[in-house]
């Protein structure tokens, strides 16, 4: 049996809310031939995994090194962790599937090198040259500009509705002036927290920075200790802590966002985008204590001591090479120098920076240096 095109499309609208977004609406900037099997949403999804981009995040670190042992999360296996749970979320409200990995997929592709301390770094000598750096605005101008995958046009030519969803700062980009980004879009920001606040908490407990004493004092604990086995102060498990937080999350999330559609009974993805608030949201008790929680990792994971330790020697690397590449073009390599010829140096040197994994800045440095 062989599932063409036209046939998944009329699925969509026989399967999905009527509120989703769908993929017969699909439009890219460039006009492409459709093809004969994939849906436009189908077709983002398989650009960005195909992407020099995406495969680069494998050398992206999360929160701490990659190297600090074989199972601490990269950039690369958060963002699988973000596109199940949203994948997931999506399913459960009848929204386009494709469209919510899409944006998923893509949604960290322009961080930089080591995690928000390489951005902060990267920004903080780029604003001294007039230019600025944020992972958000980078991620677009990865699928739009930076990616290759056509003689005839520059970047991935993703429909408009996946570049909506990568836009959390629409106000300053030129992608669609909407209030709000799509329910696809909106789920996909709220997988990412969740994600996140779980597998950093995962992570800061395996790797003894914090215990689980600690966490019973926060609010959160009221919730997770309903769903955690009986024994686990005895014998605690920290994968349970994670599943027990990404269920609640999740449980929380749909239930809001049900009672949300019911009231406000939308009848399109465009009525949808035009609320003033986004309508996928935890209810206040859960926001509150995850509000606690995101406090609690910031204090005592990502300001931990090893954490610190790292980000110093992170901002260290990224200030000398940017400053480095500014003060000496001839420093950059060939490939880069060639994009002198049309473009900016600040802008080169951004871009350059940017994609580097955290090895490849590692190597760079100790090159600049001898
Ligand atoms: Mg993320």
């Amino acid at each position: 049996m062989l599932i063409g095109r036209k046939e998944r499309e009329n699925n969509e609208k026989k399967l999905l809310a009527p509120y989703a977004a769908f993929s017969a609406d699909g439009e890219r900037k460039n006009k492409e031939k459709q093809d004969l099997t994939r849906t436009s949403f189908q077709r983002d999804c398989h650009r960005i995994y195909h992407s020099k981009a995406f495969r680069r995040m494998q050398g992206k670190r999360q929160v701490l090194s990659i190297q600090t042992n074989d199972h601490i999360r990269t950039r690369l296996t958060h963002t699988l962790e973000v596109t199940q749970i949203a994948r997931s979320i999506a399913r459960t409200h009848a929204l386009n599937e494709d469209l919510t990995e899409a944006i998923a997929l893509g949604h960290d592709l322009g961080h930089t090198p080591f995690g928000h301390p390489g951005e902060d770094a990267l920004n903080y000598v780029l604003e001294k040259y007039g230019s600025e750096f944020e992972h958000n605005k980078h991620s677009l101008r990865i699928v739009t500009e930076l990616e290759t995958r056509s003689q005839d046009y520059a970047g991935l030519n993703l429909t408009y509705q996946a570049l909506d969803g990568l836009n959390k700062h629409r106000e300053n980009l030129n992608v669609r002036q909407k209030k709000q980004t799509h329910l696809e879009g909106q789920i996909v920001n709220l997988a990412d927290e969740i994600a996140y606040n779980s597998h950093d908490l995962e992570d800061a407990v395996t790797n003894e920075i914090v215990s689980i004493g600690e966490i019973i004092n926060l609010k959160i604990w009221q919730y997770l200790k309903l769903d955690l086995p009986k024994d686990f102060l005895k014998k605690p498990l920290t994968r349970d802590l994670a599943r027990a937080l990404i269920s609640l999350c999740v449980k929380d999330l749909s239930f809001e966002l049900s009672k949300n559609l019911k009231a406000l009974d939308p009848v399109s993805s465009i009525s949808i985008q035009n609320y003033t608030e986004p309508i996928a949201t935890f209810s206040l008790q859960v926001r509150n204590a995850l509000h606690e929680l995101k406090n609690f990792l910031w204090d005592r994971y990502y300001q931990s001591e090893k954490a610190l330790e790292e980000t110093k020697e992170a901002k260290k690397i990224i200030i000398a090479l940017a400053e480095a590449y500014l003060k000496k073009p001839e420093k950059l390599p060939n490939d880069e120098k060639e994009k002198l010829k049309s473009h900016e140096l600040v802008e080169v040197v951004k871009d350059y920076i940017a994609g580097m994994t955290d090895v490849f800045a590692e190597n760079e440095y100790c090159k600049i240096n001898n």
